[in-house]
């Protein structure tokens, strides 16, 4: 497979975009903070499903990190991942040289999706969501991509790029895709590289946990609390410090209320700590395959 174009101004960007669409192809396009995995090659796999010529970005994106959060540390090789995207057949990359190529000098402009962010990690990491929802508009006003494909990993992200494409008239078909987990269970995630091996097999009661919700609600469980409270209990149990562990409405985000009764589909989500690393992982019962826990040796 022939290695992507690699463009590292907004101008080239879009210049590529537009002879793409010029010459007639469909755009795909997958937006990555890089340091790729498995997870986002399925994104770039799924986006050559629906588009004839596939365009990645990898930026990170300063706007979506608290200041406390690990935006100097996030892990990043160009070099390696242009030659994932290769062999996953991306035609484009968009690898911005410099943060002002995407906030320019003055800038002073945010997109506030307004309610979807309130809940789950949303009260967690401020302005989080507002960051994500600029960079990928921005993005989107580049690239004019007919599909764009987000992980269902970061679901709640998901929900608020929809309504976000919805709101702001963005001609694209917002595709989301199922977590690409790691043979044990875990779900893939660049954040993963940071983990001791303690820590990783104390991560490995998420999936586990998700999993467990999954039985209990396809043998009838109904009642928001007797869905949730085993998560909280297992993560808690297993040393992960954490943010939240919630059964919300998979489409506003809202949480149940204690005596809540969910539906014939509920959002599991969950973030936590283990040691320093922030993970988050989620499952919408009656929706999603439960994470396999196949054990490794
Ligand atoms: P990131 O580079 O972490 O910002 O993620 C870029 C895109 O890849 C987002 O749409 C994520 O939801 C998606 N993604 C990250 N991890 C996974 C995973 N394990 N499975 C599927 N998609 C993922």
């Amino acid at each position: 497979m022939s290695a992507p174009a690699i463009q590292r101004t907004v101008e080239e960007f879009r210049d590529a975009c537009v002879a793409a669409r010029a010459a007639g192809a469909r755009l795909g396009f997958v937006p990555t903070m890089g340091a790729l995995h498995a997870g986002h090659l399925r994104l770039v796999e799924v986006a050559r499903r629906h588009a004839d010529r596939v365009a990645v970005s990898i930026f990170v994106n300063p706007t979506q990190f608290g200041p406390n959060e690990d935006f100097a540390r996030y892990p990043r090789n160009l070099e390696r991942d242009v030659e994932l995207l290769a062999s996953a057949g991306a035609d484009l990359v968009f690898a911005p040289a410099d943060v002002t190529e995407v906030y320019p000098p003055g800038e002073q402009t945010r997109v506030t999706v307004a309610k979807l962010g309130d809940h789950l990690c949303g009260p967690f990491r401020p302005q989080h969501f507002q960051g994500v929802a600029t960079v990928v508009a921005k993005l989107f006003a580049i690239a004019g991509p007919c599909t764009a494909v987000f992980g269902r990993k970061d679901y709640q992200q998901l929900k608020i790029i929809e309504r976000m494409a919805t709101d702001l008239l963005f001609p694209v078909k917002v595709v989301g895709e199922p977590t690409v987990r790691d043979a044990d269970g875990l779900a893939l995630s660049s954040r993963n590289a940071y983990l001791s091996a303690d820590e990783r097999v104390r991560a490995l009661e998420i999936p586990r946990a998700l999993a467990a919700a999954a039985t209990s609600f396809e043998n009838g469980e109904r009642r928001a609390q007797a869905l949730i409270v085993p998560v909280r209990t297992a993560l808690t149990r297993a040393g992960l410090r954490l943010d939240y562990a919630d059964v919300a409405d998979p489409d506003q985000l809202s949480p149940f209320g204690s005596d809540g009764l969910v539906g014939e589909r509920a959002l599991i989500a969950v973030a936590g700590f283990s040691g320093t690393t922030r993970l988050i992982d989620n499952l919408v019962l009656g929706e999603d395959v439960a994470p396999r826990l196949a054990k490794v040796s």
